[in-house]
C-alpha cells in the first residue's frame, strides 16, 4: 500500500492543474494517476488534433447510444487519454464563457462561483499579451495567443458579419463576448499549450509528486463514508494507494461518473442490477449530461487558392509544412476553427446565445479518420450555446474497461431545436452577405432546397455532431440531484472531491477547456485553504 497526502485521478485539463498547485508545497505528497501515456508525437503540433481524433492510444473513442433525436446515429465522443487529457487532443480554441454563466452557477446555490469569484482564477492561469488587465492575466502558466485577421477570407468574414449587424470584437474573453473575432488559441510558438505542457512539464521533477501513466483507476477505497484511497492497475498489476488527506477525481465528464458508479456511489437500483454493492446512494451521478450539438454547414468556394483544400494538398501541403517548420505558422499551426462569432438569436437578449465557428476547408471521411476533401470549400458549425436538452451517462458493466452508455437526448428541449435552426439561418446570412461574393460561394449543406424550418431541423438531425463539450454529470449544487457541493466535496462523503468539467451545473457559453482549467485552479485553492 502506497501512501500520499493527496491522490489526483486523471491528468487532464483540470487534474494536471490540481496536481501542480497541490505539489507546489514540498510538504504535501501527491500521486497523479493517468490512464493514458505521457505523450504523443502529434500532441505538440496544433494540427495533430485531426490525427488524434481517431487514435485509440490517446483517445477513449467513446460513442453515444443511437437516439431518435439524431436519426438513430451514434455520435462520436472523443476524449483525451494521456497527460493533458482532452487539452492534449482538442481544437485549441480558448474561450472563457460569459460572466452570466458563472453568475448563474452562483445563483443556483453555489457561493464562490460568480463571475467576480472565478475571474481571479481565469487570470491566474493565463499569459496573454494585450487585452484589458482588469480581465486578462499576464503571467500564468498557459500562453494564450490572438492571431490577427490578416487572411483575406477572415477579413471578408468580419466584413460580412458587419453587413449583417454583427460587430468585430477584438477580445471576446474581455469585457463582453459579443461579435465576430479571430479565435484565441492555446498555442504559442506554433506549439500546443496543453496542461501537460504548461502545468506538468515544468514540475515533473518535484520529489513530492509522483506521476503514474498507464495507470487506470478501477475503484475508490471507502472506509464507511470516508474515501481513503484508490485501487488501480498499471502494467497489468493491481495496486492500492492511500490518501492521508483527500482523493480528487478529475477523470472528465464521462469517466468521473463511471468511476463513482464502479465504486458503488450512485443510483442504488442501477448498481444493484449490475451486482455492484452500494456504498453511498447519490441519484445525480451520471445525470444532467449536456453538450453542444453543432451541425456543420458546408460551402463550396469557387475562387481558387483561398481554402486549405487548395493550399493543403500535394505541393501546397509541402509548402505548409515548410512554413510551419520555419515560422510555426500556417495551416499546421492553427486552431481548429480560426474565426468565430458569438451572436444573438433575436433582438433584446442580454447576451449572445448562439455560436458560429468557421473552418476554411471541407473534410471527408477517410480510412483513418477525417481527411481534407478534394473539393475546395468551407465549413461553418452553428449551435445554441446554453442548450437545455439533458442526457445521462451510466455504466453497463462492473468491468472498469467497458465503456459506459452515453445518452445525450439532443434537440429534445424545444428551445434547442428552434435555436439550432436560427443559428443555421444566421450562418447562411453571413455566408451570402455581399462581402463574401468575391469567393463565389455556393451552399452544399443543408443545401438550397432545405428552406423550411422542418427541412433544416431534419438535416440537423441527420448530419449534426458535437463540438466535444460534455459537462455536468457530477453536477455541483445544493439540490438532491447534485453530486458535489460548492467546494466540490462529494455530498455525504468525506475525503473525496471532484474537479473537472463534470461539476459544471450548466454549459458555459462556448468551448469548455478554459473553464475546466479554471475549475482545477479553484479546486486546488479550496483544497489548500480547507486543509489550512
Ligand atoms: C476533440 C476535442 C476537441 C475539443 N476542442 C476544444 C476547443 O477547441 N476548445 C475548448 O475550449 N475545448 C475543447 N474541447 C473540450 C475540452 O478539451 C474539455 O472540455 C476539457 O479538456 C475537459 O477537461 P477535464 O479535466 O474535464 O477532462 P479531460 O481533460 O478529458 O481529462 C480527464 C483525464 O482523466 C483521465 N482518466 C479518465 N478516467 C481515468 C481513470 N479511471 N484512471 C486514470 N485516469 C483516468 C483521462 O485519460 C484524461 O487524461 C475539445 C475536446 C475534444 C475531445
Amino acid at each position: 500500500m502506497q501512501a500520499y497526502d493527496y491522490i489526483v485521478i486523471g491528468a487532464g485539463s483540470a487534474g494536471a492543474v490540481v496536481a501542480n498547485r497541490l505539489s507546489a508545497d514540498p510538504r504535501r505528497s501527491v500521486l497523479l494517476l493517468e490512464a493514458g501515456p505521457a505523450s504523443h508525437p502529434w500532441s505538440w503540433i496544433p494540427v495533430g488534433y485531426a490525427k488524434m481524433l481517431t487514435d485509440p492510444t490517446v483517445n477513449w473513442l467513446y460513442g453515444s447510444e443511437p437516439e431518435p433525436g439524431t436519426n438513430g446515429r451514434r455520435i462520436p465522443v472523443p476524449r483525451g487519454k494521456m497527460l493533458g487529457g482532452s487539452s492534449a487532443i482538442n481544437g485549441l480554441a480558448f474561450v472563457r464563457g460569459q460572466a452570466q454563466d458563472f453568475d448563474t452557477w452562483a445563483q443556483m446555490g453555489n457561493p464562490g462561483w460568480s463571475h467576480a469569484d472565478v475571474l481571479p482564477f481565469f487570470k491566474r492561469m493565463e499569459r496573454f499579451d494585450g487585452g484589458d488587465p482588469a480581465f486578462r492575466g499576464q503571467d500564468g502558466p498557459l500562453c494564450v495567443t490572438n492571431p490577427p485577421p490578416n487572411d483575406p477570407l477572415y477579413a471578408a468574414l468580419i466584413q460580412a458579419a458587419a453587413e449583417r449587424g454583427i460587430p468585430h470584437n477584438p477580445d471576446y474573453n474581455g469585457a463582453t463576448q459579443d461579435g465576430i473575432a479571430m479565435s484565441q488559441a492555446s498555442i504559442a510558438g506554433g506549439r500546443r499549450m496543453s496542461t501537460a505542457r504548461c502545468y506538468l512539464a515544468p514540475i515533473r521533477r518535484r520529489p513530492n509528486l509522483r506521476i503514474a501513466t498507464g495507470a487506470l483507476a478501477q475503484s475508490l477505497l471507502l472506509d464507511g463514508t470516508n474515501c481513503i484511497g484508490v485501487r488501480y492497475t498499471q502494467a497489468g498489476a493491481l495496486h492500492e494507494a492511500r490518501a492521508g488527506r483527500e482523493v480528487i477525481v478529475s477523470g472528465g465528464s464521462i469517466n468521473s461518473p463511471q468511476l463513482l458508479e464502479l465504486s458503488g456511489i450512485g443510483q442504488p437500483q442501477r448498481l444493484a442490477d449490475l451486482g455492484i454493492p452500494i456504498r453511498h446512494a447519490l441519484p445525480g451521478v451520471g445525470e444532467n449530461l449536456r453538450d453542444h450539438f453543432a451541425p456543420r454547414t458546408r460551402w463550396a468556394v469557387g475562387k481558387l487558392g483561398i481554402t486549405f483544400n487548395d493550399r493543403g494538398r500535394g505541393l501546397g501541403l509541402v509548402a505548409q509544412a515548410l512554413r510551419y517548420a520555419l515560422t510555426g505558422k500556417g495551416m499546421l499551426g492553427q486552431v481548429a476553427a480560426p474565426i468565430r462569432a458569438f451572436v444573438r438569436s433575436r433582438d433584446g437578449l442580454a447576451a449572445p446565445d448562439l455560436l458560429l465557428g468557421w473552418v476554411p476547408m471541407l473534410t471527408e471521411p477517410g480510412p483513418r479518420g477525417p481527411r481534407i476533401a478534394a473539393q475546395s470549400g468551407m465549413t461553418c458549425y452553428a449551435h445554441p450555446m446554453r442548450p437545455e436538452s439533458r442526457g445521462h451517462i451510466h455504466i453497463t458493466s462492473a468491468d472498469p474497461t467497458r465503456p459506459p452508455a452515453i445518452t445525450f437526448n439532443f434537440l429534445t428541449a424545444p428551445p434547442d431545436a428552434e435555436l439550432t435552426i436560427r443559428a443555421i439561418r444566421i450562418a447562411r446570412a453571413i455566408m451570402t452577405a455581399p462581402a463574401m461574393a468575391q469567393f463565389q460561394i455556393t451552399e452544399i449543406a443543408p443545401g438550397a432546397p432545405q428552406t423550411t424550418d422542418d427541412d433544416i431541423l431534419d438535416w440537423a438531425r441527420r448530419a449534426g455532431e458535437t463540438t466535444y463539450h460534455p459537462v455536468g454529470t457530477c453536477k455541483m449544487g445544493p439540490d438532491p440531484m447534485a453530486v458535489v457541493d460548492h467546494r466540490l466535496r462529494v455530498h455525504g462523503l468525506t475525503g473525496l472531491r471532484i474537479a473537472d468539467a463534470s461539476i459544471m451545473p450548466t454549459l458555459t457559453s462556448g468551448n469548455t477547456n478554459a473553464p475546466s482549467i479554471m475549475i482545477g485552479e479553484k479546486a486546488a485553492d479550496m483544497i489548500i485553504s480547507d486543509a489550512n
